[in-house]
């Protein structure tokens, strides 16, 4: 069976840890499915899609708010399905980002200029301040803030919100080693808005706050990866990620562990990681420190930003390591970087440049082009989010 958004498997949570430590700026918990049952099957390096569901305190304040009956009836536009306004406002629209399509509504909708003006004039400004705007507030906010938006009625309301999407996460098992279960790694997104509330991701929360373990159920399928170990079982393999960007390279080395217990050959490995610090956010310390001692980890370099005045990360332990770095590249081992794409990414694309030009002699134009032939063989991955 195909699983897909549309005919999602229900994956009950078998376990949840939080693996950043008591102190740590992060809440980042690792969660395990059981798969058993279905004929799911995956490879490191994939992702699951989890359909997430908003929050029911929320979904319960709106509709008290807008004095609705939870099993009142709504059409999914374009979809010809009706589902009640509390099914659509859990687990079909987005609730918290409204669109600029909601925004325009409201601003056509409502007469009280009054109430409108306490926005701070935003939805009645040209184009940019609207979308700033639309990103900002949540349903629930805005009903709170506009007594005029609670005399809509509930289509209206679902036919101005977005769909909520499924989100994905790197599988940080492999399949060799957990039959039935997928292991994922999550950081549970929360931050200040920019009226003072406090904002909780939507999925993550759902994962790890809302979700029963030994209980619930979350709708997911998996999302297969070109970001994939060599076929080659003895190639040589970098791995470069930090944070949550971990996850497939606890898959990778069980892979290989499991490999090698089969009598494999395996080739070496090398792992970056790094965090803000060790005591508190070296996740899976152990495992990684077993790897490490049994061999199938070869290399293990650490960079925890905050333990020193001195921010310290991924790529200045590469660019340290320059010289071994690259005679791996030479001999043909495979790159992975998997982790944050605002900075991370380029940082270490930049490095590895560097490194093509310090000690590979490369001019600028030479090191562009070799690492592009890399990503064209399949042999420099990413997978950024
Ligand atoms: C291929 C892939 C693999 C991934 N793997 C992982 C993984 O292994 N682990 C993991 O944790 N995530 C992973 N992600 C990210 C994950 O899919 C979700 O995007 C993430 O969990 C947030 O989803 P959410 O629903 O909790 O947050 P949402 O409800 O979607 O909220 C996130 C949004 O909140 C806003 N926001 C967040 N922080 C702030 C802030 N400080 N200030 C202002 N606005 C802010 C931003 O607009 C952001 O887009 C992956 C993504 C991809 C594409």
């Amino acid at each position: 069976m195909v699983y897909s958004r549309d005919n999602p498997f229900p994956a009950k949570l078998k376990s949840r840890v939080r693996i950043s430590g008591t102190g740590s700026e992060k809440n980042v918990q690792h969660l395990v499915f059981d798969i058993a049952g279905s004929d799911m099957v995956y490879k490191c390096g994939d992702s699951i899609a989890v359909l997430p569901k908003n929050s029911i305190v929320d979904v319960a304040e709106i509709l008290d708010l807008l004095k609705i009956q939870p099993d009142t009836a709504v059409e999914i536009p374009g979809a010809r399905k009706r589902i009640s306004i509390f099914s659509a406002l859990y687990e079909h629209f987005c609730i918290t980002n409204l669109p600029r399509k909601f925004l325009e509504w409201f601003a056509a909708t409502m007469t009280d200029s009054d109430e409108i003006s306490h926005m701070d004039g935003r939805i009645l400004c040209a184009d940019d301040e609207c979308k700033i705007a639309a990103k900002l507030h949540s349903l629930l906010e805005m009903l709170k803030k506009f007594r005029a938006l609670r005399r809509v009625d509930a289509q209206e309301i679902v036919a101005n919100l977005n769909k909520l999407m499924p989100r994905l996460y790197s599988i940080a098992s492999s399949p060799l080693a957990n039959s039935n279960e997928v292991h994922i790694v999550v950081n549970v997104v929360s931050y200040v808005n920019f009226i003072g509330n406090t904002r909780h991701g939507i999925a993550s929360t759902y994962l790890a706050n809302d979700m029963n373990i030994g209980a619930d159920t979350a709708n997911v399928f998996i999302v297969s990866s070109m970001f994939a170990m060599p076929t080659d079982v003895s190639a040589k393999i970098i791995m470069i990620g930090p944070g949550t960007g971990v996850a497939p390279f606890r898959g990778f080395l069980q892979e290989r562990q499991c490999l090698e217990h089969r009598g494999e050959r395996i080739g070496s490995s090398w792992l970056f990681f790094g965090d803000r610090n060790y005591e508190t956010d070296f996740f899976f310390r152990d495992e990684f420190l077993n790897f490490k001692d049994s061999g199938i980890l070869t290399n293990l370099h650490l960079a925890f930003s905050r333990d020193q005045e001195k921010k310290i990360y991924v790529q200045d332990r590469m660019w340290e390591n320059r010289e071994e770095l690259w005679s791996w590249i030479l001999d043909d081992a495979y790159i992975y970087v998997c982790g944050n794409a605002s900075n991370m990414a380029v940082d270490v694309g930049n490095v590895l440049k560097k490194i093509a030009m310090e000690v590979g002699n490369f001019d600028e134009a030479r090191a562009g082009e070799f690492f592009k032939s890399l990503r064209r063989s399949r042999h420099y991955q990413m997978d950024v989010y």
